[in-house]
């Protein structure tokens, strides 16, 4: 009978629309499994560590296929309702799988590396067995300890050199660095166990009394080993351990071992951190407000299978999220917690393994390489110390999850669970609730300031809606007070930048020794330079921003490009040298500050202060423990933190928040108003929260401080309905991008002309957006609205084909195009 050929389709971890066809060698094909990663030859000499999808029988017609190299892994990487989410995400949010695979897998999973020769260290030196090539390879080796490839080929004129570098390999002259490989190793301990024959006390002593004579460095080491082991029943300890004491004694391990007295192990060592629950579940009580809620989502999850949580800031969300974490564990399911900030966590993560213990496991970007793999692993895996509970920030609904039971996206309404860059622009939120369903598992939203969406759809009965609207312990809500600006201004009470009515309330918080958390809605909007006589300000050269000065650094920055320059003493457009600041951020608020409390301690939390892993941890930290008395922050200080000694909340300018130009601006500021004033006043005592602002008739004002989420939500449905933007409307953008302006607006033209062909009237513009510049590059947008009961699939299939259509011809091929569906 013939024998089968097997081929393997490969997924690669790049943005391409198809995989690709491998033959596999014949003493791979008992190793192959659809979800292990292969290491295939792709485009010349490159290399990449690529995912089995599907394993069969046809070779392809349209090429010859190249053979795949060797299977990396010895369980699958992925589980295969993973690949179905992929799918999902490719074909909801318009980006090919490669992509969705790129940012799905840890990036150990995924490097691709060309691959390098280096001398193996065993090799002897003896070249009599080589070839010429093989010698002039080996040569070359002692002058560069590594050569790629392409290098190999240079030196021994050969287009293949597998042939070569096999038999090289198998001489052990050279071995090929494969850093594939090396980067997902996991750090290995080899214990020392003593061998069950001597666990007994009467069989080690006679093993002694054999050693003693011949033996005094073996009796020596052992004496230690049972020292060092001393109290346990199966003596065992860690071979580094054991020689941290005994430097010296590596060869008489080795011989202890080989007279099978000692019993190597190796155990694979978890990188993370972790601790045993401290809590028993039980320990909760639920306030009767909670118990109903919690009552409620349960009723609900009968029939629906996505429950929000609308429930006011400090009124007790997390302990019901906690309750339902505690049944699904108990029915042996997986949980995913998802925050809208790896910064959240580490308040959360404290909380969660109070209870948990060690079930519990954090996933996000900053983490580094090897603890995302383990995180993988934890979850993937079944056998060692399983994450059954897994909080993280966006990628973690990534997280290769086998039996989902219980999805809470908290803060839901936040926007940072939208990715902008690069593709997939998936929001978070979204895909999980996906992900859940792929699961049949239930998902919660929960927010004190639900998005629109979301409360839409808990409106039209697509969601339940569970409400909770007290505090817990009853602690009242804040007082918020409006600081009007333009009276403050014309009267000439204000200092700087804070009213009088903000210094008074910062003043008698500082006496009592209470903080302040004061608010200024970013780092950006900040300090500008501006020449006083010809309004000169200095712009970025490759994007279409003024740049912000940085006094840290004392330089002017792009925060597009990340741009430096120093400050030009005089106006280079006019010559005059009476350059000013203008505008006001973080830094400049805690500068002024410092002037008028020189004796509180003010510290900044934003982009530029939290850039490593730790910064963010420790600010919040030093928070906790009052070693900062006023806290000066960006959007950063809104989300979800709980301080209990925090009196005074001040929010420096709502105007740049309401004001700004996007349908959303108006939800956004109630979100961020809201969630600022929840900061104050947690418990006994009644907060304050004052806002600045020159229009204090803005209607949401009032809404913030009558905290009536309902009259903001109704009032935004009415505008969003009439003039067709989301829920009722859905949204894709489509940008395209080039550095030749001309060429840009030439394909502009060509694409607007393919898309009202297409969808009519449903396309919105061209139009430059805000930004219309960034990193020398041009952008021109097209915004596209259909009716939420319009079949968007189809929408979706036939705006693919445009854009491949366009995108093949060629004037068109250098453009950039960006796809962002449900933009944000
Ligand atoms: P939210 O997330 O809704 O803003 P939290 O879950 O942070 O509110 O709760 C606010 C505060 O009340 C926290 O300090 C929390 O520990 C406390 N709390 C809430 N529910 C309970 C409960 N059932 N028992 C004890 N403390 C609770
Ligand atoms: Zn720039």
């Amino acid at each position: 009978m013939e024998r089968l050929t097997y081929f393997v389709d490969i997924l690669l971890p790049l943005p391409l629309q198809n995989t690709f066809t491998y033959r596999v060698p014949q003493e791979l094909e008992g190793e192959i499994a659809v979800g292990k990663r292969m290491v295939v030859p792709f485009a010349n000499h490159k290399k990449y560590a690529g995912l089995i999808v599907r394993i069969h029988h046809q070779a392809p017609t349209a090429y010859i296929t190249k053979y795949a190299q060797s299977v990396l892994d010895e369980k699958p990487i992925i589980q295969d309702i993973q690949l179905d989410f992929w799918q999902w995400i490719s074909s909801y949010y318009m980006c090919t799988l490669g992509d969705v695979m790129a940012t799905a897998l840890p990036s150990a999973f995924k490097l691709s590396n060309e691959s390098t020769i280096v001398l193996n260290p065993d090799f002897d030196g003896d070249v009599s067995t080589l070839s010429e090539r093989e010698f002039r390879v080996t040569e070359a080796l002692h002058h560069k300890p590594e050569l790629s490839i392409e290098e190999i080929s240079k030196i021994t004129g050969l287009v293949k050199t597998i042939h070569l570098i096999k038999n090289l390999r198998d001489k052990n002259v050279v071995m090929v660095k494969d850093e594939i490989m090396e980067k997902i190793k996991p750090k290995i301990e080899i214990y020392l166990r003593l061998h069950s024959d001597y666990e007994d006390e009467e069989k080690l002593q006679n093993l002694f009394d054999r050693l003693e004579k011949r033996a005094v460095k073996q009796v020596e080491v052992l004496m230690l080993f049972i020292h060092l082991t001393n109290g346990q029943t199966h003596r065992e300890i860690k071979r580094s351990e054991l020689l941290k004491e005994l430097p010296n004694a590596t060869a008489i391990i080795q011989t202890l071992i080989r007279k099978d007295i000692f019993i190597p192990v190796e155990r694979t060592e978890m990188r993370l951190e972790s601790a045993d629950s401290t809590h028993a579940l039980n320990d909760i009580h639920l306030s009767n407000e909670q118990q109903i809620a919690f009552d409620e989502i349960q009723q609900h999850f009968q029939n629906k299978n996505v429950a929000l949580l609308h429930g006011v800031t400090g009124s007790g969300k997390t302990e019901i999220y906690i309750k339902l974490i505690e049944q699904a564990v108990n029915s042996g399911k997986q949980v995913l917690y998802l925050l809208p900030e790896i910064a959240l966590t580490s308040q959360i993560i404290q909380r969660l393994r109070k209870y948990f213990g060690k079930k519990v496991g954090v996933y996000h970007s900053k983490f580094n390489e090897q603890e995302r793999v383990e995180v993988w692993q934890r979850v993937m895996n079944k056998d060692e110390q399983p994450f059954q509970i897994v909080l993280g920030a966006r990628s973690a609904v990534f997280m290769p999850f086998d039996n989902l039971g219980l999805v809470i996206v908290d803060e839901e309404h936040e926007t940072s669970f939208k990715q902008y860059d690069p593709a997939p622009r998936y929001n978070a939120r979204d895909a999980a609730i996906y992900l859940a369903n792929l699961h049949q598992a239930k998902t919660v939203l929960g927010s004190a300031t639900p998005s629109i969406e979301s409360y839409f759809n808990a409106q039209i009965g697509k969601y339940a809606l569970v409400e909770l609207l007290k505090r817990y312990g009853n602690t009242n809500l804040p007082a918020i007070r409006i600081a009007d600006l333009k009276q403050e201004t014309r009267e000439k009470t204000m200092h700087a930048h804070f009213s009088s009515l903000l210094m008074d309330e910062m003043t008698q918080a500082l006496k009592k020794k209470e903080q302040i958390i004061l608010f200024q809605n970013r780092r950006g909007f900040s300090l500008r330079l501006e020449c006083d006589v010809c309004g000169y300000m200095p712009e970025c050269t490759n994007c279409d921003v003024t740049l912000t000065y940085h006094k840290h650094s004392d330089m002017l920055k792009c925060h597009y490009c990340g741009l430096g320059i120093p400050v030009p003493q005089k106006c280079p457009k006019c010559g005059h040298s009476h350059l000013t600041m203008k505008g006001f951020g973080t830094e400049k608020i805690e500068d002024d500050l410092s002037v008028f409390f020189p004796d509180a301690k003010i510290r900044r939390m934003d982009l530029d202060t939290t850039r490593s892993k730790n910064a963010y941890r420790q600010i919040i930290q030093d928070f906790e423990d009052r070693k900062i008395d006023i806290l000066v922050g960006t959007q950063m200080v809104t989300k979800g933190l709980d301080f209990d000694n925090v009196s005074v909340v001040g929010i420096l300018s709502a105007d740049n928040l309401i004001s700004f130009p996007d349908f959303r601006a108006y939800e956004r500021s109630f979100q961020l108003m809201a969630q600022v004033s929840g900061r104050a006043g947690r418990r006994d005592t009644q907060g304050s929260v004052i806002i600045q602002t020159y229009n204090k008739n803005f209607p949401v004002l009032q809404q913030v401080i009558d905290n009536n989420y309902l009259a903001m939500a109704l009032s935004q449905l009415n505008d969003r309905q009439q003039f067709h933007y989301p829920p009722y409307y859905r949204l894709i953008r489509v940008a395209l991008k080039h550095k030749d302006f001309n060429v840009l607006e030439k394909g502009v033209t060509a694409l607007s002309q393919q898309l009202r062909e297409n969808f009519s009237n449903h396309v919105l513009g061209p139009n430059f957006p805000l930004v219309s510049r960034i990193n020398t590059y041009y952008i021109k947008e097209f915004l596209l609205k259909f009716d939420r009961r319009i079949n968007i699939t189809e929408v979706k299939k036939q705006l693919s084909d445009v854009l491949q259509n366009f995108s093949k011809h060629a004037p068109n091929k250098s453009l950039r195009v960006v796809i962002d569906v449900d933009p944000l």
